[in-house]
């Protein structure tokens, strides 16, 4: 696949940020090529949100993220912008319950309009081509296991290793970026099973607190649901990218059976029926673990089990790590250790909260560098 030609721009990955730089870019009249190593694009566009595509947050942004350096990004790049870009694919978007999914709460929507919108814009498309190598710079030149490809500036979009995916930090040592290795985040947590036992299947909406060396971390509220080694769902997943920004050696989780119920009412509660408030396996958990009576209040509101780690990266949505951002021109994503090498998404070292913020970040960074590009050249 050995060809002259030398693209102005060419974007590693496609995936949700690296189309969002293309289409940006080739709409702005440049000539783009997107590689990528699978032999599709929008992999995890298609499996984000259990396939509803939860595409954007709301409210209070910038408290959702590992770092607060993203603030000039969302400074630049508002929601209106973001919309504004869905608009333009021809995909409409709905607000629920402070999240954004496509109107059609199909995830394949979204994936069919970045295609279309590739294909209208006859972008150059690699597939199953994995790069390799990036070596020089003037112009760049792309080893990949298809042959070389040249391009003027170079967009690292190789997301990370969460579910399946491939790291390809090593691609930019020759750069000497630093990165933080990737860690499993929005992940199921690995738990002692001793207080769990009988309750694999069961999925309950609760309030959990993550404590760390007895003080708390934080607390939210949402879908949890038991296995055998631990705890999933939206919860958890949630508690799990807070965690891992900590060590966590000694971490427990309390769960709140009860959430926003208390004084009067959760005595009113209990002493009409335990048995029917929870699913029966929950009940017998805390029968059986309460040492007397007055415990069993305090095991439905605080019921403590010791955390002993995060699940691995096939099992995660997110991983936390990746390029430094301070060796990034915050304002265009362009390195500030080599001229015209951009990087966006989740290869650099920025993770969000459940809620769309990933996405965010994905769309949010490729807008920035798509915009940076037209007006360079
Ligand atoms: C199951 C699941 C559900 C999710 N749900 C949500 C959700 O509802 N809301 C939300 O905000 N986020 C969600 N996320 C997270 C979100 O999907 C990601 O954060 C986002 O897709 C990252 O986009 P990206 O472009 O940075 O990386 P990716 O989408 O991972 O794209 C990177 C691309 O680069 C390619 N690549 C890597 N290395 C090379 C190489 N050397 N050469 C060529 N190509 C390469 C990969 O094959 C891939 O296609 C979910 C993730 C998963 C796994």
């Amino acid at each position: 696949m050995q060809s002259d030609i030398v693209y102005d721009v060419a974007v590693i990955g496609g995936g949700a940020s690296g189309l969002t730089v293309a289409i940006i870019a080739k709409q702005r009249g440049l000539k783009a090529v997107i590689i990528e190593r699978s032999d599709r694009i929008g992999r995890k566009i298609l499996v984000s949100g259990n396939g509803r595509c939860n595409l954007m947050g709301d409210g209070d942004i910038i408290s959702k993220y590992n770092t607060l350096d993203i603030k000039e990004i969302f400074s630049v790049v508002t929601i209106d912008n973001i919309k504004s870009f869905f608009y333009d694919l021809g995909v409409y978007l709905k607000l629920d319950n402070g999240r954004y999914y496509p109107y059609s709460d199909q995830s394949s929507t979204v994936l069919t309009a970045f295609k279309n919108k590739v294909d209208a814009l006859n972008i150059d498309l690699k597939l199953s081509t994995n790069v390799l190598q990036i070596k020089d710079s003037q112009p760049f030149c792309l080893h990949t296991s298809n042959g070389c490809v040249f391009a003027t500036n170079v967009v690292l979009a190789t997301g990370s290793s969460a579910h399946m995916g491939q790291d390809s930090l090593d691609l930019y040592k020759s750069y000497n970026h630093h990165v933080r290795p990737f860690k499993p985040a929005l992940a199921p947590l690995i738990t002692d099973t001793a207080h769990i036992r009988g309750l694999k299947g069961v999925k309950i909406r609760a309030g959990a607190t993550i404590v760390l060396d007895n003080i708390p971390l934080a607390t939210r509220v949402g879908d949890i649901l038991f296995k055998d080694n631990g705890v999933s769902g939206s919860l958890a997943l949630e508690l799990s990218s807070i965690l891992v920004r900590h060590a966590h050696s000694n971490a427990e989780i309390y769960i709140d059976f009860m959430p926003g119920i208390d004084g009067d009412e959760l005595d009113l509660a209990l002493k009409i029926a335990l048995n029917g408030l929870f699913h029966k396996e929950i009940v017998a958990n805390i029968l059986k673990r309460a040492k007397n009576p007055s415990e069993i209040k305090k095991l439905i509101k605080k019921y403590p089990i010791k955390i002993t780690g995060i699940a691995s990266s096939d099992l995660a949505q997110v991983m936390s790590g990746g390029l430094l951002l301070n060796e990034f021109n915050l304002s265009t994503l362009e390195s500030k250790l080599q001229s015209k090498l951009y990087a966006v998404g989740e290869v650099l070292d920025v993770d969000g909260e459940c809620g769309g913020y990933n996405l965010m970040w994905a769309w949010a960074s490729g807008i920035v560098v798509g915009n940076a590009l037209s007006r360079q050249m």
